[in-house]
């Protein structure tokens, strides 16, 4: 890890508490807390049963956990410990519960409602089935970047089957208006999704008092494991999933596959953490985040903040600088980790769909930078962030 300041820095890097380079790229990937992996490490160890083995000692210590897991990550939603489906991740649960519900519903009617600003594993859900001849109807979204639901409303037909709508975006934080959504959707017998990879740990969610049916939850945005999520599914509703893969019968045949026991047990365990702590924990990083803001909007013109910031997690602070190229402040900013507003495909930057969607210019999109503060987030990591933005800026300005 590099803690002095690199030799072409013009000015001195005053970094008192701050070890170099700073994270704040919390919405790609957030690190492992600690005691989740020390919850881990029985069960990378000596604990290597597998859950599905009933016979033994060993099977029955690693199913044990799993039930543990599974009763952690219900309470943290207000489920079932039966609802809960653990899968790879959050791009598996997306799609067993889009492509799931078209393959299981399908008589019944071939639309779906999506939202243009959705990440990847979403759309691309979408696209696919459009090619198996469904129909899908992508929402735009208001300059703030969210939903309108007069447009849901006529977007709704008889033969519509599922509407899936993201809890938080991953790249502007903002929250759509799931309870109001669901509402509808419940109303009108059709299934609803919701992609809370984003939300799940950072924003309160209760699904006992929400109209979910399907929701996808991802370890490694917050604070657990890589390639373990979950998939929620009422049971209550009339919903039904078809499974996509096939094998073993595992989570009620949703999800055939051995289970990932150390991952679901760091899973589990960093749904208790974020349950325990999430009111404070959110209060800290939005006062964070605010401080982040002030500074930069203080000391510099030209600065616009992308999305609702009323309705957005705690974490994120996503900014337009006018006048500079996204890439450029990325490279100078080199002791920072954060994200632009561009996205590197194979051979050109294309400006970001979820600003552009915003109604920004390809300019202004590509002049952003996504800051995603988090649990391990500090308050002089955060000033020295603010000042080296500031600074970069100015500088990037002045050529
Ligand atoms: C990270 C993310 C995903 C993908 O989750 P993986 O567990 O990495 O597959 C899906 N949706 C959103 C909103 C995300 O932020």
């Amino acid at each position: 890890m590099r803690t002095e300041a690199p030799p072409n820095s013009t000015q001195p890097r005053a970094a008192v508490g701050v070890t170099l380079p700073i994270y704040l790229d919390n919405h790609a990937t957030t690190p492992l807390d600690p005691r989740v992996l020390e919850s881990m490490l029985p069960f990378l160890q000596g604990k290597f049963g597998n859950p599905a083995s009933r016979s033994h000692s060993f099977g029955w210590e690693a199913s044990k956990a799993v039930d543990l897991a599974r009763q952690q990550v219900a309470h943290l939603i207000g489920a079932a410990p039966e609802e809960i489906i653990f899968t790879s991740g959050a791009t598996e649960s997306d799609n067993l519960a889009i492509k799931g519900v078209a393959e299981s519903d399908c008589d019944r009617g071939r639309h779906i409602i999506t939202v243009h600003t959705e990440h990847k594993a979403v759309l691309d859900s979408c696209k696919h089935l459009e090619h198996c001849g469904f129909e899908v109807t992508y929402l735009p979204v208001q300059n703030d970047g969210r939903v309108d639901l007069d447009a849901f409303g006529r977007a709704l037909r008889p033969e519509t089957i599922l509407v899936t709508v993201m809890a938080a975006n991953n790249e502007t934080g903002v929250l759509q208006p799931i309870a109001e959504i669901g509402a509808i959707c419940r109303e009108r017998r059709i299934a609803f999704h919701t992609d809370a990879a984003q939300a799940v740990g950072k924003v309160p969610i209760n699904l006992a008092a929400q109209n979910v049916d399907l929701l996808s939850i991802s370890g490694h945005k917050l604070y657990g494991p890589k390639g373990v999520g979950v998939l929620y599914v009422r049971k209550s509703s009339a919903v039904t999933v078809a499974p996509q893969i096939h094998g073993g019968g595992h989570e009620h045949g949703l999800r055939s596959g051995t289970l990932n026991a150390p991952g679901i047990v760091g899973l589990g365990k960093a749904c208790e953490i974020a349950k325990n702590e999430l009111p404070e924990e959110a209060c800290r990083i939005a006062g964070l985040r605010n401080r982040l803001r002030e500074r930069i909007m203080s000391e510099l013109d030209g600065v616009t903040i992308n999305g609702s910031i009323e309705h957005r997690v705690p974490g994120n602070l996503n900014v337009s600088f006018a006048g500079v190229q996204g890439e450029d402040l990325l490279t100078a900013l080199d002791d920072i980790a954060v994200s632009s507003g561009a996205a590197c495909t194979s051979d050109h930057v294309e400006p970001s769909y979820v600003l552009k969607a915003l109604g920004l210019s390809d300019d202004l999109a590509q002049a952003s930078i996504r800051f995603g503060l988090g649990r391990f987030t500090t308050e002089p990591e955060v000033d020295y962030a603010a000042g080296r933005v500031i600074e970069t800026v100015r500088q990037l300005r002045e050529f």
